[in-house]
């Protein structure tokens, strides 16, 4: 009995779920194209141009799971992850249970509605594909593989119709949302793209990111790509500030994985309270600039 994991090399999210599939007490596979840190029995090193090609990176992982028939598949709950999985999932003709945050046998418990209920569900296939929801497991350290095995899958034209042919780095400096350790986000309090300047003033002392709720993207005063949410960045900073954010349940959903909340509200009923850890009540017009003062005070600046 064996267990696959499709891996990306140095990805967080990735021990995640390698940390899941160890639970399931079986021969664990690794099989990741380019070489990765992980403490599996056999890595299944795929011979594919590193850059990113969903349909090339599922035909390898239908190819193995043809020659070592695992009774479960995992990848991490990213886009990337989720992506790779529906592909083998539709090139099987399988179903695939995405969120995944427990698994026995055949049954999984996984997070629906952008994490505002859990679902106990039932995977009837012979192989069961499941991505795992990300930060709901603590990932595994990184290790070395006991053995590594190169293979070349056989690829055809469509495998690489869609692939990665370039990165451009996104516009703007600092701390990338998803891996700062601090997110100073605001939402409609917040009134206006240019009242961002005291989030932004407020993040910089803290070398935080800067977030925001989805009315702000939609009214066009952050890019999408500043969007924490079901629809947007899911981020797990120790410190998550919330100005002017009312804390609706797919906003907490791109949040709840923070150490800490703290909400900076005018309304003391704001549902975000209920999340979290503290919570000032007042305009964050006031608020957050005399937040700044203390911190430039302490700072000596
Ligand atoms: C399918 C779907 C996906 C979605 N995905 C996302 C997503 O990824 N991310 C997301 O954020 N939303 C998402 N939404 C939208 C979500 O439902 C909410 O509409 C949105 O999060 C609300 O944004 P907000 O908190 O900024 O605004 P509001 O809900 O309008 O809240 C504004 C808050 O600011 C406070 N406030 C106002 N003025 C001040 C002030 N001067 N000082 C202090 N506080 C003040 C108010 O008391 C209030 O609590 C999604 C919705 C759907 C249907």
């Amino acid at each position: 009995m064996s267990v696959l994991v499709f891996v990306e090399p140095g990805d967080e999210l990735s021990l995640q779920a390698l940390a899941l599939a160890r639970g399931l007490e079986s021969e664990l596979h690794g099989v990741s194209v380019g070489p990765a840190a992980v403490a599996v029995d056999v890595l299944h090193l795929a011979e594919i141009d590193g850059s990113y090609a969903p349909g090339a990176w599922a035909a390898a992982v239908v190819q193995l799971i043809h020659q070592l028939s695992p009774t479960h598949v995992l990848a991490a709950g990213s886009d990337n992850g989720n992506e790779v999985l529906a592909h083998v999932a539709a090139r099987l003709d399988l179903p695939f249970a995405a969120n995944v945050t427990e698994v026995q046998g055949g049954e999984v418990t996984r997070v629906r509605w952008g994490g505002s209920l859990l679902e106990e569900a039932r995977v009837h296939a012979p192989v069961k594909l499941l991505t795992v929801a990300p930060h709901a497991v603590a990932a595994e350290a990184a290790g070395a593989p006991v053995a590594t095995e190169s293979f070349a899958p056989e690829l055809g034209e469509r495998d690489l119709a869609v692939r990665v042919q370039a990165r451009v780095a996104a516009s703007g400096e600092g701390v990338s949302l998803a891996e700062a350790k601090v997110v100073v986000s605001g939402g409609r309090g917040v009134g206006s793209a240019e009242g961002f300047s005291i989030i932004e003033e407020l993040a910089g002392l803290l070398g935080a990111a800067v977030g925001c709720s989805r009315v702000v993207t939609s009214a066009g005063w952050r890019p999408h790509t500043d969007q924490v949410g079901q629809t947007g960045t899911k981020v797990s900073p120790d410190l998550y500030i919330a100005c002017g954010i009312s804390g609706a349940t797919q906003h907490i959903a791109g949040c709840k994985g923070a150490k800490r909340i703290l909400a900076i509200n005018a309304d003391a009923e704001a549902p975000i309270l209920a999340s979290a850890d503290y919570a000032v009540i007042g305009d964050l017009h006031e608020i957050v600039p005399a937040i700044t003062a203390e911190l430039r005070k302490a700072k000596g600046a």
